[in-house]
């Protein structure tokens, strides 16, 4: 099979790339079927067990999106390829170029989703790679845990108090065991004065968690848990 790439390279076309139009969350599934690809080879020989392994793959990469352009399905097309480590680590550096990064987030952004925070001193936001974002979060005076998440294009914030925990735990924003802390946050009751506090346990270490996220499902349950 042609790709479209090789094609339109071979026609000396250039500029019909597709934009980036995959998510950290989505990137991180991806790379989790590259993972099942890789053990099937490793713990199968049987040809037909891999080729339904590959088809599976496919189709659940291809269904994490609403809607795919040929150009796109080009671009995931080559998972189905994936047999040995190095094969996934190619693959998965090409589609590093289609990663849609974090939306930029500045300080006036900042000053917005969290008016209260007057102390405020934000992440250090050049530390940070916004292609492996699916959430911003960061602690401040030790105990203070900022948030910041993208729905519709629109940046949202919570904020908390956060007590590292000494024992592992489901992190609820990942959904992984991993080294997790109760965040807690005062959200609004029914009454008008009327506060209660909800929390949950989440990842110490907001990369890690970023780099275990495969889907935003438990992240918007997080937040809306909070607000
Ligand atoms: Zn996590």
């Amino acid at each position: 099979m042609i790709h479209a790439k090789e094609t339109s390279n071979s026609q000396g076309i250039t500029g019909d790339r597709p934009d980036p139009f995959i998510r950290n969350d989505q990137f991180n599934f991806i790379k989790g079927q590259t993972d099942i690809l890789v053990n099937g080879k490793a713990t199968s020989s049987d040809a037909e067990v891999l080729s339904v392994l590959r088809h599976l793959s496919q189709e659940k990469v291809f269904d994490l999106f609403p809607s795919l352009s040929e150009e796109q399905k080009a671009v995931l097309q080559p998972l189905t390829a994936v047999k040995e480590p190095a094969d996934a680590e190619n693959f998965l550096g090409q589609l590093v170029a289609y990663v849609v990064p974090f939306q930029n987030v500045t300080d006036q952004h900042l000053k917005k989703l969290f008016p209260k925070a007057k102390k405020l001193k934000g992440p250090k936001l050049d530390t940070f790679d916004f292609r492996k974002l699916s959430y911003l979060g960061w602690i401040e005076s030790s105990t203070l845990m900022y948030l910041v998440i993208e729905r519709d294009g629109r940046l949202d914030g919570v904020h908390g108090s956060f007590n590292r925990s000494a024992k592992y735990g489901i992190c609820s924003i990942c959904n992984r065991h991993s080294e997790v802390g109760l965040f807690t946050a005062r959200t609004k009751g029914s009454g008008q004065d009327n506060f209660i506090k909800r929390g949950n346990y989440i990842c110490q270490d907001s990369a890690t968690c970023n780099s275990n996220i495969d889907t935003l499902e438990y992240l918007h349950k997080f937040v809306d848990l909070l607000q």
